[in-house]
């Protein structure tokens, strides 16, 4: 099975759409959370990530937005959007969002793999270094477990008594390029699609990854998508500014 794992679109309706388009064939899709949040566009994101399955998790910005969670652990940047983004959404669109499962969630079909958005430990954990890596690795021993929350693409693998930390490398700074990742077999990794709205790994195109279950290979993408569009619908909002400027150095 060909599964498109898609995380962190954070309303930015302009990278799901490049990411759809330079997709390859796959069979499903697997959303990892941060659906809304910081960008201009949350009910045109929720809807087209809607028409794509059903097969969710949710992040904190999704919870916050909602009213799950407070939003004063958030930055003013954060707690703003959040509350500019409840403010937009369609009576539906927030009950939806309320509704998402938390994680880890498994999948009939896909043995072997779970899908969380911070960690299998917390579902709002960070896990950025090699050490932040390690219990999660072991808690799922024999497991494949697909996260996202730090916007930061790449897969961490217990090996023996060590976390060795992947990152995919790229060629070019604009262009649609590709990745892969073979997986060996009985080893745990935790893998990170990146964020389709807010890469924050320097690399400002939108981030994802599609998972052949039965070859055992991710492959990572990196496409460009239209920032300007993305940035000027932010600017024409009561936004804050520096969510449409960071948006351009993928920080
Ligand atoms: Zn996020």
């Amino acid at each position: 099975m060909r599964v498109l794992l898609l995380s962190d679109i954070h309303s930015n309706l302009e990278a799901l759409e490049a990411c759809l388009a330079a997709a390859p064939a796959y069979d499903l899709v697997v959303n990892l959370g941060d659906i809304v949040g910081y960008g201009a566009s949350p009910n045109e994101v929720i809807e087209r990530s809607r028409g794509l399955g059903k097969f969710f998790v949710r992040g904190n910005h999704d919870k916050a937005v909602c009213g799950l969670i407070d939003i004063k652990d958030f930055n003013p940047a954060a707690a703003l959007a959040s509350s500019w983004t409840r403010a937009q959404l369609t009576t539906e669109n927030l009950e939806w969002l309320r509704a998402l499962p938390q994680g880890p969630v498994q999948i009939a079909g896909l043995p072997g793999a779970q899908f969380v958005h911070g960690s299998p430990v917390d579902e709002d954990e960070y896990v950025v270094t090699a050490g932040d890596a390690v219990a999660p690795l072991i808690v799922a021993p024999t497991m494949v477990t697909f996260f996202g929350h730090t916007h930061l693409q790449g897969s961490f693998i217990l090996n023996g008594d060590h976390v060795d930390a992947i990152h995919p490398a790229y060629r070019t700074v604009g262009q649609v390029e590709s990745s892969e990742f073979p997986l060996k077999n009985n080893l745990p990794y935790l893998v990170n699609p990146g964020s389709v709205g807010q890469p924050r790994d320097g690399d400002w195109r939108a981030g994802f990854a599609v998972f052949d279950s039965d070859a055992r290979i991710v492959a990572f993408y990196r496409v460009p998508y239209n920032l300007k569009s993305a940035q000027d619908r932010i600017l024409a909002t009561d936004l804050p500014q520096r969510l449409a400027t960071r948006l351009a150095a993928g920080r």
